[in-house]
């Protein structure tokens, strides 16, 4: 290995790895936590593993743990070359970690009303706010729609459960490849809601204490249009919407 190569190793490394669920895994980093502990939480980072010869490609990732964490989590969703191999990494595997970026969430702790829509791995910068608010014991008043294929995609669905108790928090699973018959029932039909289908402006009519509320939408595109119709449909002004699409920027050259 070169010098340089040896240089750039940096301080990170895998500290393990977490089986959330047959395509989401999260990654633990250890190293200098306490030079990222002024993030905010629903920022990102870009990380780029070593495989023993060279850097991979950069790729950005939501940190999905609160910011007063002692390590840095992600939580990834299989969907191609990089994001498969995530599984499989080692204990002591070298990390380059650049980040925190993005504003995604922002201030978020000071909005009284908020309401989180997320479709799939789309959730984990509001898992980060929601483990914040948690840490801090916030009051803010929260719902959390949350739209997967089936409740085994729902990877966090017990941790939330326990956040309802803990905060002001509803959550409302949407799951859409269910058959009526095979919706699993709400083990807190109070806090936790399951529905059938995708987020109808009925069920965020219902869920919604108020069209002024801060909207934050984490999802695929063609969901976030369709939410965005429905959340208009309910009297929201698609403007105050803020999201986050986890669409890769172009990617730097390796170096
Ligand atoms: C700000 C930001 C935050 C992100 N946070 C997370 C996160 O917390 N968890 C997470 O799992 N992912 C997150 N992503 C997406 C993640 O960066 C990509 O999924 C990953 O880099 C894909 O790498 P790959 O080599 O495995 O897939 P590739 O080989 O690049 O792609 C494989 C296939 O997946 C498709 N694909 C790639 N990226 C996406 C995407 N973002 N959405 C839909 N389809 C895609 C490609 O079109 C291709 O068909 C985030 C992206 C951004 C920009």
């Amino acid at each position: 290995m070169s010098e340089e190569k040896k240089a750039q190793q940096g301080e990170w490394r895998v500290a393990r790895t977490q089986v959330e669920n047959d395509d989401v895994t999260s990654l633990f980093l250890e190293g200098p936590v306490e030079k990222v502990k002024n993030r905010k939480p629903g920022q990102f980072a870009v990380i780029r593993v070593w495989n023993g010869e060279d850097w991979s490609e950069p790729h950005p990732f939501t940190i999905s743990c609160a910011p007063g964490d002692g390590c840095l989590r992600f939580t990834i969703k299989n969907v191609g070359e990089f994001t498969s191999k995530i599984r499989d990494l080692k204990p002591g595997t070298p990390i380059q970690f650049s980040g925190p970026f993005g504003a995604f969430c922002k201030d978020i702790d000071q909005e009284k009303e908020i309401v989180m829509i997320a479709g799939g791995v789309g959730v984990t910068p509001f898992l980060s706010v929601l483990r914040h608010f948690r840490e801090i014991k916030a009051d803010n008043r929260v719902v959390l729609f949350w739209g997967n294929k089936t409740s085994a995609d729902a990877f966090a669905s017990e941790e939330l459960e326990a956040m309802t108790r803990e905060l002001n928090l509803k959550v409302v699973h949407a799951f859409d490849h269910v058959t009526p018959e095979d919706l699993p029932p709400s083990p807190d039909p109070e806090r936790v809601v399951h529905i059938l289908g995708y987020l109808s402006r009925d069920v965020l009519r219902e869920h919604i204490h108020t069209p002024e509320a801060s909207f934050y939408l984490c999802g695929p595109p063609p969901m976030q249009n369709a939410v965005i119709d429905e959340l208009a449909a309910c009297g929201v002004d698609p403007s105050r919407v803020q999201k986050e699409t986890f669409s890769a920027p172009a990617r730097p050259k390796k170096g």
